[in-house]
């Protein structure tokens, strides 16, 4: 693409060249382009549907209908041609559906010449311009950007609210600027020498063009393309022990100055963390930027808001730059599975984060139980295999994709043990980066490094609003032994651990797997004695088994007490014994 944006305008110009190859074994009559700037205009797709849902996100509300002519947000093709001939084209809202003159066959190219102008909304929701912080352009979901094609047809989705599937490319890019805007973006600059700002090699003397700067980047392989401009940026540097070199664009204010340069030092033992733990990180570069409305990932680059307090600002910093691994590089489609990029991305972020301050990374967790708790109590779930924009609440969503995608993860390393969990995350990282995995590709990944049958448990946790509620109902006291009989209050199975601690002090971990996983987890923690018993097939209600000590000998009994299970009544998985036991009896009946 060669664009020039005119910055008393706010109007973009450009053309763009696109060599599309049909990778599937479809012949291809049509070919769809996003064109998410319309969006932003009074009566689009998410003007209507934020005017009309009852949570609406705060930072839309009515915003887009109260915008005036020369702040909406617009694309419009100047002209189309198909291998050098004009092709014909309609458009409706965010999408531009194209006709082929002629058809494209599998395992072949063609190559498509654009020329667009947009307009450059106010900031309503990740792009536009003037953002809250004063941030010039946020330039996300900005060009006109081809549909992606799978196995499952075309993903031409309207641009309603959020999420997104693209189709992988190299990006050739010249962005045509005021000179004195500095520019952060997806990919690499190719001229630095010739833009200064920070870009020039160390000791290089910058030699400028007179009049507006073109900045020159390249990116290979990634989906998608994002920068954002500001004259008040400052460049900082800092390089993670083999790679990738980190960029900081951010505007000095008290509210930024200190806590910026604090964030580097961690952005780099983020991604120390995130490297060794889910699989290394493939670009040479990576730009932290201050703009947009929040964070929002892209390829080599996040916008994020850039004054929030030290906390939050790392919060959002490992969050974003997570997305590297789940949105940009394995790129799963989230439109679709929103939970597999987003609930990833908070999973892997939440322990580096625990890490970075020193906090427990068991407990890192906790938020996201505690907002799935508090979804289902409002009566708010909805199953997690909808598409992104179709949820009936924002919270539904949000619960659903960050918080159910987060318990995903955590409650499968209970399943199948922590060692081959992180063992088997890596695995999908490196067998399916670059490749748009589907969640039966995630899980198939770890059904083979753990040996283990998982495809029930997607199942619940994907496509049912079942729950888990496991349960002590019964204990008998007979000479020399008790029984204990645990119960399935929910529809949900699962394999139950059950702490038995003694009165002296001796722990056992009673282990009862579910027949669907076809084998046992290995054992995790080596210092406390396990014992296998049979499985519990998940038709049976209850399941009694026997401890060969009496009540009198036994302390507390207690399922999951690793607090894994997103066990929905935790009341009743752990008991006293002594002078509670009474009680507890009374209770039960
Ligand atoms: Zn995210």
């Amino acid at each position: 693409m060669d664009v020039r944006l005119d910055v008393k305008t706010h109007r973009v110009t450009g053309t763009q060249k696109l060599t599309y190859y049909n990778n599937s074994k479809d012949t291809l009559n049509k070919v769809y382009y996003h064109l998410y700037f319309n969006a932003f205009q009074p009566g689009s797709m998410m003007d209507v549907r934020s005017r009309n849902i009852m949570d609406p996100d705060a930072r839309i509300k009515d915003r887009i209908s109260k915008l005036k002519d020369d702040e909406i947000g617009y694309q419009h093709i100047e002209s189309l041609k198909q291998d050098g001939k004009d092709i014909g084209y309609k458009i409706d809202g965010t999408i531009l559906e194209v006709t082929l003159s002629k058809p494209i066959p599998p395992n072949s190219k063609t190559v498509f010449d654009m020329k667009f102008e947009s307009q450059v909304p106010i900031q309503i929701r990740r792009s536009g311009r003037n953002n809250k912080e004063g941030i010039a352009y946020s330039m996300t979901q900005w060009y006109p950007k081809i549909a992606e094609y799978d196995f499952k047809g075309w993903h031409a989705y309207q641009y309603v609210a959020r999420e997104f599937h693209s189709v992988w490319g190299d990006f050739e890019v010249k962005i045509t600027i005021d000179p004195t805007f500095i520019v952060g973006g997806t990919g690499k600059l190719q001229n630095g020498d010739k833009i200064g700002y920070g870009y020039e090699k160390p000791g290089a003397t910058v030699k400028r063009a007179d009049g507006e700067l073109t900045w020159h980047f390249v990116a290979k392989n990634v989906i998608d393309f994002a920068w954002a401009a500001d004259p008040d940026y400052v460049h900082d540097k800092a390089l993670v022990p083999n790679g990738p070199e980190l960029h900081f664009f951010y505007q000095k204010s008290e509210k930024t100055t200190q806590n910026w340069k604090k964030m580097e030092d961690l952005a780099v033992k983020h991604f120390e963390f995130m490297n060794s733990t889910f699989g290394k990180y493939p670009y040479d570069s990576y730009s932290i930027i201050q703009g947009g409305d929040g964070g929002m990932e892209y390829p080599m680059c996040t916008l994020i808001l850039g004054e929030g307090s030290f906390p939050s600002l790392v919060g959002v910093m490992a969050h974003e730059a997570s997305h590297s691994w789940y949105q940009a590089v394995l790129a799963s489609n989230e439109s679709l599975y929103p939970w597999q990029d987003e609930g990833f991305t908070d999973f892997a972020s939440q322990e580096s984060i625990a890490l970075l301050f020193n906090t427990p990374v068991t407990e890192s967790h906790s938020g996201s139980y505690a907002s799935y708790f508090n979804l289902i109590k409002r009566g708010l779930q909805e199953p997690i295999s909808q598409h992104s924009d179709h949820y009936t609440t924002n919270t539904a969503y949000g619960t659903g994709a960050y918080a159910m995608g987060t318990i995903l993860l955590h409650q499968l390393k209970y399943i199948i043990g922590e060692e081959i969990f992180y063992k088997g995350m890596r695995q999908y990282y490196n067998t399916w980066k670059f490749k748009h995995p589907e969640p039966n590709d995630f899980i198939r990944v770890m059904e083979k490094v753990s040996g283990l049958q998982l495809k029930w448990y997607l199942n619940y946790w994907v496509n049912t609003t079942k729950r888990i509620d496991y349960g002590i109902k019964n204990i008998i006291n007979t000479e020399g032994a008790t029984f204990i009989t645990l119960e399935r209050v929910g529809e949900f199975p699962m394999p139950v651990d059950l702490m038995i601690t003694l009165t002296d002090g001796t722990r056992e971990l009673l282990y009862i797997p579910t027949n669907e996983t076809l084998g046992n987890k290995p054992v995790e923690d080596k210092t406390t004695q396990r014992k296998d018993l049979e499985a519990w097939p998940w038709v049976y209600p209850t399941y009694t088994l026997k401890v060969n000590n009496t009540v009198a000998e036994i302390a507390s009994i207690e399922i999951d007490p690793s607090l894994r299970m997103a066990d929905v009544e935790r009341k009743n998985n752990r008991i006293e014994l002594g002078q509670e036991l009474k009680a507890f009896e009374d209770s039960t009946r």
